[in-house]
């Protein structure tokens, strides 16, 4: 496969065309950006380890049922991809209280969340993400009630297989943002699964292990990631 000319690039990946108009490639950069891009770094190996870590993950994923756009690993910070119509929406899931949840609703940040909490905000950076509902969803034609309810579902499955994945490695995870969008007709995982975004905290300490650490300046950003995927057994070694 050949890597051709940038498609898109986002704040902590870019997408290429490739000579297959099913495929993207996507690279996993080295930047980091938190408060929509108000606080933004680059941060030395943080793509090889999220690139690594988002395969390691979605592959877990593809083996327990999830479809997903990944495809393969083409280099150390590149991954081949389907290319997907994305649905402009995040799906959260949330665990434990924190971030966002707290200050909107004054909950108690560490608080376990019986059953799971699931979100849709509206992907448009300019707004700042939007929290909305799925009428929202229904009225803007952002997608079909049936793929509405499908993200939803998808969601919790995601939890349901990952949960546990972290919790065996002595980690919770707390809460998740998933984006999804159409291949061949059907609802596909797309974008990532890395610690810039999700919250994993160390089971015993209740330590942030994940972009928290950015965004509150914790400090070992990535020496942290390279921890989670560490415990959770994901193969960082160089393919190049
Ligand atoms: O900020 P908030 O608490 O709503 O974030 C919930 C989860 O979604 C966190 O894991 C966060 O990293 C992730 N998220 C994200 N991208 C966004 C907003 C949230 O990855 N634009």
């Amino acid at each position: 496969m050949k890597k051709l000319e940038a498609l898109y690039s986002g704040k902590a990946k870019t997408m290429y065309i490739t000579d297959d108009a099913d495929f993207l490639i996507a690279h996993f950069r080295d930047d980091i950006s938190a408060f929509n891009a108000e606080k933004t770094a680059s941060l030395s190996k943080k793509g090889l380890v999220n690139n690594h870590f988002n395969a390691f993950i979605m592959q877990k994923l593809e083996e327990a049922g999830v479809a997903t756009h990944f495809e393969s690993l083409f280099s150390d910070t590149e991954t081949v991809v389907k290319k997907l119509d994305m649905i402009p929406v995040e799906c959260v899931g949330r665990n434990f209280a924190t971030g966002s949840l707290c200050r909107r609703l004054g909950t108690e940040e560490g608080i376990e969340l019986t059953p799971a909490i699931f979100e849709f905000f509206f992907k448009d950076d300019a707004l700042g993400d939007p929290m909305i509902n799925s009428s929202h969803i229904h009225t803007f034609g952002w997608a079909s009630d049936q793929e509405v309810v499908e993200m939803k579902e998808l969601s919790f499955k995601v939890n349901e297989i990952l949960f546990p994945l972290f919790q065996k490695a002595g980690m919770l995870l707390v809460d998740y943002k998933l984006e999804f969008g159409r291949y061949q007709g059907k609802l596909v995982l797309g974008d990532e699964f890395t610690p810039d975004g999700c919250r994993i905290w160390d089971i015993k300490t209740k330590e942030k292990l994940d972009k928290d650490r950015f965004r509150n300046d914790l400090g070992d950003v990535v020496a942290s990631y390279e921890a989670v995927a560490q415990r959770l057994g994901v193969e960082l070694t160089a393919l190049s």
